[in-house]
């Protein structure tokens, strides 16, 4: 007896059973593979695979319907694995167990997988629907979404005809997407030389603890403080005042997560502490003004330690200060198409010492407008090197630029009202999207991106809410019957 038997739209849940019962982690797609294509021969429809892995299966146009714009329909068929402490389940092996828990469906003990299984479940179902008539439908499967985006980044520009893409892989019914994010990482290296420092200093640690950090894309523009920049606005006062010598900085850890706390151990001679502790004291006031009304459990605090070691070379000392305080932190621009869409940022994210006589500082820069994304980059590079610090930046992934303008957009949001008789969110994020690749390679592919509202993905407490399903399969389907002609 199936577990999920009864739940409407049936053809969609059965799918979706099935494809719960095939382990397909990020990177160890094969099973799937093998299933899509099994799929396809089953069903007497054309596949094709490429060297990456991604799949496509084509169901032709309908007699009758061949001056219908081709639709390409796209999800991603690996799935992040997380389970709960102590729950036996092997990824290579075991099945996903889905159940009905209050209106929607979860897993026990597991990520579910609906991210994005419900995406490949609704793609199937149409594809197997015989009686439903369409134009060109292509339904593309991307490999290794989840980590690394490898599939689409490597999909060669003829593997699909259609030039417009509806991508299955989002996660709040009522809102369809229109943009995201690019990104790109800069990292920055300071060479220093260790100083013998005076036998008399003292050894202090400096600690800012309590922000909230968050995602460095959609709560960048949330004004939350970085604790990278606390840090160095702390020094940097101090270095002005006192004489002082650098030991350590470590701040930040995850390159796409704003910084929540920073270290630093300096030294300084006896008679400075006292001055020091209470000019820290008065720049916890000034700092708790500013952003104490989101950030009311910052704490900077102040105490004696043992020095270890040796301190930096006075000059570094004074190119990290700078480096810091110059380096951007937060928006640097918003959308002119989307209202309050932040178009381009950056996150300070984290600097260490290396143990080597290095510093490297990394930072994120973010935009839907790629040629913004590589000017914010040149921008945090040229603030590096002024310090003195070698650059280097990462391969960086493109964003998708909304057009507020686009047909399927049209398409879309007037299927939306009328099925459901209200009018949908139109939004774009600032993070990445598959689409954002399908943007750089497939000039003027006009796209959207919806789903049914997933909560908790990438943990064990994934659930999809059932009524939504319907609502997606629905609306799905009447954009595919509204495809306007080519
Ligand atoms: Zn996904």
């Amino acid at each position: 007896m199936s577990r999920l038997s009864g739940l409407e739209p049936q053809p969609v849940w059965d799918y979706f059973e099935e494809i719960c019962m095939i382990p397909r982690l990020s990177k160890s797609e094969e099973k799937i593979r093998q299933y899509l294509l099994k799929f396809a021969e089953n069903h007497n429809l054309e596949a094709k695979e490429d060297s990456t892995g991604n799949i496509l299966i084509i169901k032709p146009a309908s007699p009758g319907y061949s001056d219908i714009k081709t639709v390409v329909l796209q999800s991603h068929m690996d799935m992040v694995g997380e389970k709960n402490a102590g729950f036996p389940h092997d990824w290579n092996r075991d099945p996903i167990i889905p159940y009905i828990e209050d209106g929607w469906v979860t897993a026990r003990g597991t990520t579910l997988g609906a991210d994005d299984g419900i995406g490949i479940a609704c793609q199937l179902a149409i594809l197997a629907d015989k009686e439903f008539k369409t134009g060109r439908i292509e339904c593309l499967f991307t490999v290794d979404e989840e980590s690394g985006m490898t599939g689409s980044l490597n999909l060669s520009s003829d593997f699909f005809e259609g030039r417009t893409l509806l991508n299955l892989d989002s996660e709040d019914e009522g809102i369809i997407f229109i943009g995201c994010a690019g990104g790109i990482d800069t990292v920055g290296e300071l060479k220093y030389e260790t100083e013998n420092h005076e036998k008399d200093i003292e050894g202090l640690k400096i600690s800012v603890t309590g922000l909230r950090g968050g995602h460095s894309g959609d709560e960048i523009h949330k004004g939350y403080g970085n604790s990278v920049k606390i840090m160095a606005r702390i020094l940097r006062n101090l270095n002005g005042r006192f004489s002082i010598s650098l030991f350590s900085f470590d701040g930040g850890n995850l390159r796409n997560a704003i910084p929540r706390e920073a270290f630093a151990v300096i030294g300084t001679e006896k008679q400075h502490k006292q001055e020091i502790a209470k000019w820290i004291d008065d720049l916890n006031k000034t700092i708790k003004d500013e952003i104490g009304d989101i950030e009311n459990e910052l704490q900077i605090t102040l105490k004696d330690t043992a020095l270890s070691g040796s301190a930096i070379d006075r000059i570094t000392r004074d190119k990290l200060i700078n480096l810091l305080t110059c380096c951007p932190h937060g928006v640097l621009g918003w959308s002119r198409e989307m209202e309050g869409l932040v178009e381009t940022s950056t996150n300070l994210a984290s600097v260490k010492f290396t143990g080597n006589n290095k510093i490297n500082i990394v930072s994120t820069q973010r935009s839907s407008v790629e040629s913004q994304k590589k000017e914010a980059a040149m921008m945090v590079e040229a603030c590096f090197r002024l310090a003195g610090a070698s650059v280097e930046h990462s391969d960086g992934y493109p964003g998708w630029k909304p057009n507020p303008r686009s047909e399927i957009l049209s398409v879309t949001a007037k299927s939306y009202k009328r099925l459901f008789g209200r009018d949908p969110l139109v939004k774009a994020i600032h993070a990445g999207l598959e689409c954002g690749l399908f943007y750089e390679k497939f000039r003027g592919i006009d796209m959207v991106s919806f789903g049914p509202t997933i909560r908790g993905a990438h943990t064990p407490a994934e659930k999809i809410e059932i009524e939504t399903v319907r609502m997606f399969w629905d609306l799905l389907r009447d954009v595919i019957i509204n495809m306007p002609a080519s």
